[in-house]
């Protein structure tokens, strides 16, 4: 950017000196694609235009009442109107040690876990921690958006492993090592996947991690959805599966998903002490700890009943069979049925290099945007996870709102 009369130093002004006003590390970071697409729908919505989103993963239910009252009881005691350690409250991070040994299989101590602002920051500083400026991490593509904007800041080299549809968007440990250099320091693995759903077998994250154990390669592996499978499916925890990786694998989760809580922003991250040790010092001056209220409500979510994380897994698996039912009578495109998470990840590349609404589409961006403009439906293209030829529905949404869009889409590609 040349500096003018809107910025940039006296100086630089002086001397005609091209500035650059935001600095080069933070200039590459594109905005989230689903929190952008999701604030367009929103922002329609607001002008009364009857838009159907499907675009953030966001489960629609309130949060459950006996959680909410944890933190109402919570809010009312001076005691948390006070910071608590950075790294979450003992009780908290006690109640994450026993969740990861009940639902990931793997044994770690209260000393090993992070309390963060969402499984999000637990994703940035789990690359921060271990990443150095010119490491390779190896992403399973299609990726949740996040993940190359966090290796990106953190100085690392994201290098893209692509699965698509006919591979279940699983990758094999022949591509992981296809990929794998003398520069790899980590893998990315999401099990169940956003944006595609996808669980990995109880061999498949075997063969992965004895792979990345003889590779000596980390494994950031994301359990945000651990709990949101299907058909009777359980999602392996890697360190479960391999516990010899427990020495290079950090865990990352958090309620949101689950315990419908996405706005009370509330995740971990668990690995070894030192990692642990080092990425609370990184926390201690980013963002101190999580609100002490919202910590009281994970405790209760964590350690109360279960029974409505249950219910909602439910409504989840039957919209599930609905929205892939429904999209794939339109001629084109085609859903696999996900095992996990609340995600369709569709592909749309039958529909692409056709006339629609009086001219050519060629990329899923494209299309979504068509969709959008013309349907008033709310999708996410599969630009922001990866190649393009693909959409991400999120089917966190009532059955009535999920049969509605898909019925427009149905008319629009008749
Ligand atoms: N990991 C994955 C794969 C996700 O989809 C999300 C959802 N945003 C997160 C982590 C982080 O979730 P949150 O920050 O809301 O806890
Ligand atoms: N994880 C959700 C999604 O992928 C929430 C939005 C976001 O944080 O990216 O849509």
């Amino acid at each position: 950017m040349i500096a003018g009369a809107f910025g940039g130093s006296l100086k630089g002004r002086l001397k005609g000196v091209t500035e650059s006003r935001i600095s080069k590390r933070i200039a590459a970071i594109a905005e989230s694609a689903t929190l952008k697409v999701d604030a367009k729908a929103k922002a329609l919505q607001a002008q009364g235009r009857p838009v159907i989103s499907y675009a953030a993963g966001e489960p629609d239910f309130a949060t459950p009442a006996h959680i909410v009252e944890a933190a109402v009881v919570a809010a009312r005691d001076p005691k948390n109107h006070r910071y608590t350690p950075a790294v979450g409250l003992p009780e908290l991070r006690e109640a994450i040690a026993h969740k990861t040994l009940t639902d990931s299989g793997t044994s770690v101590s209260a000393a090993q876990v992070i309390v963060t602002n969402g499984g999000k920051q637990a994703v940035y500083q789990a690359f921060a921690t271990i990443v150095d400026e010119g490491d390779e991490v190896l992403l399973p593509s299609p990726f949740w958006t996040t993940y190359p904007e966090a290796i990106a800041l953190a100085g690392g080299k994201t290098v893209e492993v692509f699965a698509g549809a006919d591979q279940g968007y699983k990758v094999t440990v022949d591509q992981l090592e296809a990929a794998r250099t003398s520069k790899t320091k980590a893998m990315l693995f999401c099990s169940p996947s956003n944006p595609t759903g996808a669980v990995y077998s109880r061999e498949e994250v075997e063969a992965i991690g004895r792979w990345a154990l003889e590779a000596g390669i980390w494994v950031i592996s994301d359990e945000i959805y651990q709990n949101l499978v299907y058909d009777g499916l359980k999602a392996f925890s890697i360190t479960e599966v391999v516990p010899e990786l427990i020495d290079r694998t950090i865990l990352v989760n958090g309620v949101a998903k689950s315990y419908a809580m996405t706005g009370w922003r509330l995740g971990w991250m668990v690995g070894p002490a030192d990692v642990i040790k080092a990425a609370g010092n990184l926390q201690s001056h980013l963002t101190s700890n999580v609100s002490n209220v919202s910590q009281r409500a994970a405790i209760a979510a964590l350690t109360g009943p279960q029974d409505e994380v249950l219910a909602m897994r439910e409504s989840f698996d039957r919209r599930r069979k609905l929205a892939v039912a429904e999209l794939n009578k339109i001629s084109g495109w085609v859903a696999p049925m996900p095992e996990g998470a609340f995600y369709v990840y569709s592909d749309v590349r039958g529909l692409l290099g056709r006339d629609w609404g009086g001219k050519t589409i060629n990329t899923s961006l494209e299309l979504c945007d068509y969709i959008l403009d013309a349907a008033e439906v709310a999708l996410v293209p599969g630009e922001a996870f990866g190649p393009s030829g693909y959409v991400r529905m999120s089917y966190a949404l009532g059955d009535d709102a999920i049969l509605e869009g898909i019925g427009r889409l149905q008319k629009l590609f008749a």
